[in-house]
């Protein structure tokens, strides 16, 4: 590995969506970027690894084709993006029902309205609600509340606590969902306007497609900052003097660098990856349908022995992820979870779930998160301020919404402010 410069126009801190896409637009501009990383590789949080031919993404993840900043950075035919189905498969009592917009799987519009989770009339708001959102302009802002409080005022009891919540806490990566509204109005208009999914070689070709675009030589890896001024980053492997800084960590590395930033906390997630002794066609209809557990959350009481709030089939939306038609399973659970135990109450719930023995899957790999997403409580401002003082900006999810999306936005944001200051 090449020794870091002593001299740059910009050192950018972190290699994850929000630092690649600072650097990529300080770089059409035409500044000199040095991109550090603590890690072993780019990405930050997207990080795929092959492991005997079988992708596995560091916890479960999906780009959604829609996303309006990765339409201008990225190449998403390049990343051949395999779509998982839509809408979501409730358990209830060892019966499964199928829920999804009809206009996308038809062949289960019946099933969507009959399923005993909530009334017809609720989940025909609910689709009405998702589809506005689709057309209007902007969904970020205005009055901001609490999405637990919205959704059952808006949408009654039974379609919240049997659908919304089980599939809303695996989106942000809480129970309670005191996630704000607007971060739910954004997640629903993306799902309506595209439907999310893996590239083929895994989730880590969208940050490695952004470092193609820069220069050779410009991302320096295994170097920790440890302290920043506008003119100097300190690191592990020495100084680095610089006109400007954008500090592109995770929030929890921000404030360790910048103790006075105020940031939120992070929300846990355990990705468990298994191969099942079965072809993915008898599991799920063979559609990468995202399952769910309609009763995990009985009367708000998040129930320990069900862990998992959703598990899919990956390879039936990605066969790519397995080599020699092997049947990938990825399940998550909130939470960070370590032990043989949590593995085990894992297995059982799988079997609940996919109504098949899981007796003879084989656990590949367990991928505990504990940083995953920034907490994102009402009122969230979804644009927070990049500028941190002279020469120093910040990026990253937790200055916008906590999604690919958001950081890729930050990094923008915050190039482009760098860019206004330093003319
Ligand atoms: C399990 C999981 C599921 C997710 N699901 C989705 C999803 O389905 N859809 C979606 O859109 N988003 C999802 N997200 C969110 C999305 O992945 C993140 O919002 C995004 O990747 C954050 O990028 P970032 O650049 O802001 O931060 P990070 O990816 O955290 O990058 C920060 C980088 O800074 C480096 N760093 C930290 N401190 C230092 C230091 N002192 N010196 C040098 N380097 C440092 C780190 O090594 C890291 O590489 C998910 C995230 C996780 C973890």
């Amino acid at each position: 590995m090449s020794q870091i410069p002593q001299k740059t126009d910009v050192v950018v801190i972190g290699a994850g969506l929000a630092g690649l896409a600072a650097a990529r637009r300080l770089t059409i501009a035409g500044r000199e970027v040095c991109i550090i990383d603590a890690g072993d590789d780019i990405g930050g949080r997207v990080r795929t690894d092959d492991v005997d031919g079988l992708l596995l993404d560091r916890g479960f993840q999906l780009y959604n084709p829609s996303y309006d900043e990765g339409l201008s950075v990225l190449d998403l035919k390049a990343l051949d993006i395999k779509s998982f189905s839509p809408g979501v498969i409730v358990s209830i009592d060892g019966r499964s029902y199928k829920l999804a917009d009809p206009k996308r799987e038809p062949s289960w519009a019946v099933d969507s309205l009959l399923a005993p989770v909530g009334k017809i009339s609720a989940k025909l708001k609910f689709a009405k609600y998702a589809l506005g959102l689709a057309i209007s302009k902007s969904s970020s802002t205005g009055y901001d509340q609490r999405t637990d409080a919205f959704l059952r005022a808006k949408f009654g009891k039974d379609l919240t606590e049997k659908v919304l919540r089980p599939f809303l806490a695996g989106v942000f990566l809480e129970p309670d969902l005191a996630t704000s509204k607007r971060f739910l109005d954004i997640t629903l208009k993306s799902f309506v306007a595209g439907t999310p999914g893996v590239p083929r070689t895994g989730m880590q070709a969208i940050p490695r497609q952004l470092a193609a675009q820069l220069p050779a030589d410009s991302i320096r890896l295994n170097v920790t900052a440890s302290a920043v001024a506008s003119t100097m980053v300190r690191t592990d492997q020495g100084d680095i003097r610089c006109r400007s800084v954008v500090i592109a960590t995770n929030a929890r590395s921000a404030k360790i660098l910048v103790p006075s930033l105020q940031v939120p906390n992070s929300n846990a997630v355990t990705t468990w990856y298994h191969l099942a002794d079965c072809a993915g066609a008898e599991l799920t209809d063979g559609k990468s349908t995202l399952v769910i557990d309609g009763k995990k959350f009985n009367g708000h009481i998040d129930d320990p022995t069900r862990p998992l709030v959703n598990t899919v089939v990956m390879t039936n939306a990605a066969p790519s992820y397995a080599t020699g038609n092997r049947t990938l399973i990825s399940s998550s659970a909130l939470g960070v979870h370590h032990s043989s135990q949590a593995e085990n109450l894992v297995r059982s719930h799988l079997a609940a779930l996919y109504k098949v023995s899981t007796s003879n899957w084989t656990h590949v790999a367990t991928y505990p998160v504990p940083d995953a997403l920034p907490m994102m409580a009402a009122p969230h401002d979804t644009e927070q301020s990049v500028r941190l003082s002279d020469g120093v900006y910040l990026a990253g999810d937790y200055r916008q919404v906590s999604s690919i999306n958001g950081a890729l936005a930050s990094g923008r944001r915050a190039a482009e402010a760098l860019l206004v200051d330093d003319l």
